[in-house]
């Protein structure tokens, strides 16, 4: 994407566990990505933590599960290959032409570049990435914090009959679980466009209220946490006066090459009190992020209708 750097968006966030969180089960689940959390040695101590990239898949299909509510066939299924034999078929009507954006090639002579990758990606992929194109949203591993490590455990018997139904009785010596503790993890979004920090704003505020939830068994209710936002801030190559997003960083060129969405808030919101940092322009939103970007919630539905028909299919 764009080899140039115009935007950035940088949040540091907080995991409070609230439920225990199920790391092995020893059965197959269809909550879609897992969420394992990993040890590792720290100091010489074990220590559990969540990978960044199982993270992603969490908020990947949380954002996607948002999409297709706003507009139903918004977004991809990225593991469907339209070229494999053993493809199935496609159940939601509105979804027959949702495989992977990844799978899809050049439409309308478009020559197959990074630029014509974004412009025929749909909304998930956009953010999160796809086999064509790397995405502009990111988020490290969480750790936990020095001396809030969570504690882990084996459940079985009957706390764990009441999710698994009592029918597999022979896997509940597996189930392990870590509970407790406080991890920290920063998100970034590099390039972004309105839209897309309006998505990550959805996504935060659902981290915030506990919708989000992490690791095997979430369907069963296991796995709520609660996400906090301990900093947020906006950061650009040049000093601005109010929040912006790449399309208005871009030129006329990229914005059509890229296909950058047009939209602007009712009200422009002001940007105050930058820091610079060597030649990036930092503001500080840590205190204020919630209201003072809501007037950005409309550009995610607007995107979302705006943008299709995607790709065509690389049969
Ligand atoms: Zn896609």
């Amino acid at each position: 994407m764009l080899r140039k750097w115009l935007c950035q968006a940088d949040v540091t966030v907080r995991l409070h566990p609230i439920d225990p969180i199920l790391i092995k089960s020893g059965y197959a689940t269809l909550d879609g990505p897992d969420m394992v959390p990993v040890s590792t040695l720290r100091d010489g101590k074990k220590t559990y933590f969540f990978p960044g990239s199982s993270l992603k898949g969490v908020l990947r299909s949380h954002f996607e599960r948002i999409a297709r509510t706003l507009r139903p066939g918004s977004v991809c299924l990225p593991y469907y290959d339209p070229k494999r034999e053993d493809k199935f078929e496609i159940p939601v009507p509105e979804e027959q032409e949702s495989y992977g954006c990844g799978f899809r090639k050049p439409s309308d002579g478009r020559k197959d570049s990074s630029a014509t990758a974004y412009h025929e990606s749909c909304a998930a992929c956009r953010l999160f990435g796809s086999l064509r194109f790397a995405g502009r949203f990111s988020i490290g591993d969480a750790y936990p914090l020095p001396g809030q490590e969570p504690k882990a455990g084996q459940r079985n018997g009957v706390g764990i009959d009441r999710f698994t139904g009592g029918t597999v009785h022979g896997v509940l010596f597996d189930l392990m679980v870590v509970e407790g503790g406080v991890f920290e993890t920063a998100i970034r979004v590099i390039n972004f466009e309105l839209w897309q920090l309006a998505a990550v704003n959805f996504l935060l505020h659902d981290l915030r209220d506990e919708i989000i939830a992490l690791g095997s068994g979430r369907s069963r209710g296991l796995g709520r946490v609660k996400g906090e936002v301990e900093r947020y801030v906006l950061s650009y190559i040049r000093p601005q006066t109010h929040v912006v997003g790449l399309t208005e960083l871009a030129t006329e060129q990229e914005q059509q090459h890229y296909r950058l969405h047009q939209w602007q808030p009712p009200q422009p919101i002001s940007l105050t009190n930058g820091q610079t940092r060597g030649l990036r322009h930092e503001y500080d939103l840590t205190t204020n992020w919630m209201d003072s970007l809501r007037p950005l919630d409309a550009s995610v539905e607007a995107f979302l209708q705006w943008h299709l028909p995607l790709g065509a299919p690389n049969r």
